[in-house]
């Protein structure tokens, strides 16, 4: 019998209740005790789904109140002296603490898990540290689980990926040093900020760790546990020599230890390099993703070890479409055939990243619904192709009819195949995407018509969301508001924000983007070959999830999305008004894209609308078009061999966009991050005439990276950080861009905030950027 298994359930709750519960604590609403009594009603809910789905091993330790990398920390007693704790067990205030800061202390830092868009707590190291069992949570969960007559796989982080994803500290330095960064209210990506290294290696602290994971496999034992997941993903990245070496030492420390049996799992990408390493290992089974890398089946094939189970993860978990099962069936067949019952079935990867159940997208028409699959549908999947190895098609014969209809009504859609949007790409060719001339002549052309002063100062974007804003764009939502009266509200707002730039004596101005609820959706809802749900919710970190458009189709921009608002907003000055993209890298990379064409393809069709609105921006009078990609860095492969094919097709996404420019016609870009190093040429072959990225937080560290690279065209690097209600002083700007001008030329620097403005409120955004403007005059009064 081929066993169907789950390596991890989404945590949030068909209505988002981990969401509202963890809010209501925090708000001191309810108590610790109601916040576990609901998770805990929560994860039974899911264990029942699971079971009913027909999962037998049913993986628990997946849920967090947070994070699962914060829960390993916990358990594993790594928690940053700072937050003075020396207690036996980590308490919800520790955790918390952790995780969003106290009032004394910040959080710990927060990055992406791998290539998704989830978030975990970046443990920090530092030298000579100890580790201890520190929580009892995981074992709880573990009897909460048997005490419903469940058999429970606990899911833990493997101590080779636990070390690789976390960060040296100095503690000497961080007392000196501490960030400022809050990110539960940061617009954007921005994380990750710049640490001295700390002299020693992470991975010396192996030693000290492997007691702790031993005494945790122990306990599990004890406690009757058959089966433990451990979750080792670093693998599919470029893992250093020493890291593989100690991969094996760890395990064969553990396959010591009176242990349940290991299923070692790896996810994301291929781990085909390790095949003979891994199934060498003295673990009782191996997970691989055959969604993501269906060509590692045969390296492991061929002479798996005859004592491990093979567990191969043939359904999508990082995506909605319903699984091809005939697809799916020739995979796993071969494996069935020369493993029998070792041969296990699992999604690719936790389903954490998946939304939960589609039965509750009321909305979505039947064709489209018919196509997708959540969590809960895709367990269904699994059932029914183990159902079909055992027992043949006979078994399976009505549900699998039906799911073969819609795979193949998916394919040959006419809403998803548009002929045009297939012409317009066939035409491209090889076309680069490069603008007329080069750099230089732009530039020359741009200072006839724009005539800007040294140092010109404007902002990202956005202007504060203040909750009237929100408010007239949910009543015009919920039709409670007439278009007409949506406008003229909207319009009030851009003239304010208009006035208020004028009164600052900013040089190029933004409309404030009041009508956007957000930067991808905004321009999904307008553009062809997009759905939206109406539950479909995934974590991007803590309590903050998100509802990522699905792109379905081939994209087309049926009307201007922009335009009307650029229009008027620019008919209020005299100076220029950028107008304000998001472009085609991050509407693909904050969407759930379609599987049956390469991203690149979709990112290419994409940019052709987005150039669409270029052009007729253009034509409508606007001088200074800004193309956001926030998401550029994050779409970088896993492993480093294919960062090339990915940066190009990126860059020329990027470029065909923005094309159709004439010279005059002034291209920004924005990145709120501060990782460029290893990527600058490929942010170079973009082309913008200015990019403005976050640099505040790094003291201006970063440019030194562009002027080693010899960065050729104009950077706004950011003066101030928008993540912090800080409002910088005058002084402390003019030390950033003389910093600035040692290693960029003046003819070359603009002067902005970190990132847009949306969440900050206007008594904080008013003098900061007064400091700003008299910061840029200032350094040109130095010309
Ligand atoms: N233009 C957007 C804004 O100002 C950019 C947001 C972002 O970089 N994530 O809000
Ligand atoms: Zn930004």
């Amino acid at each position: 019998m081929t066993r169907v298994h789950n390596l991890g359930f989404p945590r949030i709750g068909h209505k988002r209740e981990l969401k509202k519960a963890l809010e209501s604590f925090w708000s001191g609403e309810i108590d610790g005790m109601e916040l576990e009594a609901r998770a805990a009603q929560l994860r039974e809910r899911h264990w029942r789904i699971q079971q009913t789905c027909g999962v037998e091993l049913i993986p628990v330790g997946d849920f967090s109140l947070y994070d699962q990398m914060l829960d390993m920390s916990c358990t594993l007693g790594a928690v940053p002296p700072r937050y003075g704790f020396d207690g036996k067990e980590v308490d919800l205030a520790t955790f918390f603490a952790m995780a969003r800061g106290s009032s004394s202390q910040p959080a710990m830092e927060m990055t992406k898990w791998f290539d998704t868009n989830y978030h975990y707590i970046v443990p920090e190291f530092h030298e000579g540290m100890d580790f201890a069992l520190r929580s009892e949570r995981l074992f709880r969960q573990v009897r909460e689980a048997q005490g419903l007559g469940l058999a429970p796989k606990p899911v833990i982080v493997g101590p080779i990926t636990y070390l690789w994803l976390g960060k040296e500290k100095d503690l000497a330095a961080e007392a000196v040093h501490a960030p400022q960064h809050h990110h539960d209210d940061s617009a954007c990506c921005g994380h990750g900020g710049s640490s001295a290294p700390a002299g020693f290696d992470r991975l010396s602290l192996l030693p000290k760790l492997l007691p702790v994971y031993g005494e945790i496999l122990a306990r599990l034992r004890e406690l009757g546990v058959e089966w433990v997941q451990m979750d080792e993903p670093a693998l599919t990245q470029d893992l250093p020599g020493e890291w593989l070496e100690a991969l094996d030492r760890a395990y064969a420390e553990l396959g010591k230890s009176a242990a349940p049996k290991i299923l070692l799992a790896t996810y994301f990408e291929s781990v085909a390099d390790h095949a003979q390493r891994l199934m060498a290992l003295p673990v009782a089974g191996l997970h691989l993703d055959l969604r993501r890398a269906a060509q590692q089946r045969d390296a492991f094939l061929q002479h798996y070890p005859s004592d491990k189970i093979l567990s191969l993860g043939v359904v999508d978990g990082r995506n909605v479409w319903r699984t091809d099962l005939d697809a799916a069936l020739a995979l796993v067949e071969p494996a069935a055939k020369s493993l029998g019952d070792r041969l296990w079935l699992a999604p690719s990867c936790s389903l954490m990243h998946s939304p939960v159940d589609l039965e509750q997208e009321t909305e979505l028409d039947d064709e489209l619904k018919s196509w997708l699959a959540f969590a809960v549908q895709k367990l269904d999947e699994l059932a029914m192709l183990a159902r079909a190895l055992d027992h043949g098609m006979e078994a399976v014969q009505g549900p699998w009819e039906s799911a073969r209809a819609a795979v193949a009504s998916r394919r040959s859609s006419q809403r998803i195949h548009n002929a045009a949007v297939a012409a317009r790409l066939d035409a491209l060719g090889s076309d680069e995407g490069h603008r007329k001339n080069p750099y230089p002549v732009r530039a020359k052309a741009q200072r006839e018509r724009f005539h800007l002063p040294l140092f010109p100062t404007t902002t990202i974007g956005s202007f504060p969301q203040t909750p009237e804003i929100r408010k007239a764009r949910l009543q015009h939502r919920k039709g409670e508001l007439s278009d007409a009266d949506y406008r003229k509200a909207m319009e009030a707002e851009i003239a304010h924000v208009v006035r208020e730039q004028e009164r600052l004596d900013i040089d190029v101005l933004v409309h404030g983007e009041p009508e956007r609820n957000d930067m991808v959706e905004y321009f999904g809802e307008q553009l062809a070959g997009f759905a939206f749900t109406r539950h479909g919710w995934v974590q991007s970190y803590g309590s903050r999830y998100v509802k990522p458009p699905l792109i379905f189709g081939d994209v087309s921009r049926p009307r201007a999305m922009t335009v009307d608002w650029a229009r008027y907003a620019q008919s209020l000055s005299s100076r220029p008004m950028k107008g304000m993209l998001t472009g085609p890298v991050t509407i693909l990379q904050w969407s759930f894209v379609r599987d049956d064409q390469p991203r690149e393809r979709t990112a290419l069709q994409i940019a052709l609308a987005i150039r669409d609105e270029v052009k007729d921006l253009i034509d409508a009078g606007i001088g200074i078009i800004q193309i956001d990609e926030p998401a550029y860095r994050e779409g970088l492969p896993l492993k480093r061999k294919d960062w090339d094919h990915y940066l190009g097709w990126a860059s020329r996404a990027f470029r065909i966009s923005a094309q159709v420019a004439p010279d005059d016609v002034q291209i920004h870009t924005h990145m709120c991050y501060s990782e460029f190093n290893d990527i600058l040429p490929a942010i170079a072959a973009m082309d913008a005439d200015v990019i403005t990225i976050e640099t505040s937080r790094s003291q201006m560290e970063l440019l030194d990276a562009f002027a080693h690279f010899q960065y050729p065209n104009e950077i706004g690097p950011g003066v101030y950080d928008i993540h912090s209600p800080r409002v910088p002083t005058e002084a402390e700007m003019v030390h950033l861009l003389e910093k600035a001008e040692r290693v960029v030329p003046a003819e070359r620097l603009w002067v902005n905030p970190d990132c847009g403005l949306k969440t900050r409120k206007w008594p904080e955004v008013t003098p900061a950027l007064e400091h700003m403007v008299a910061a840029a005059k200032a350094m040109r009064r130095r010309h």
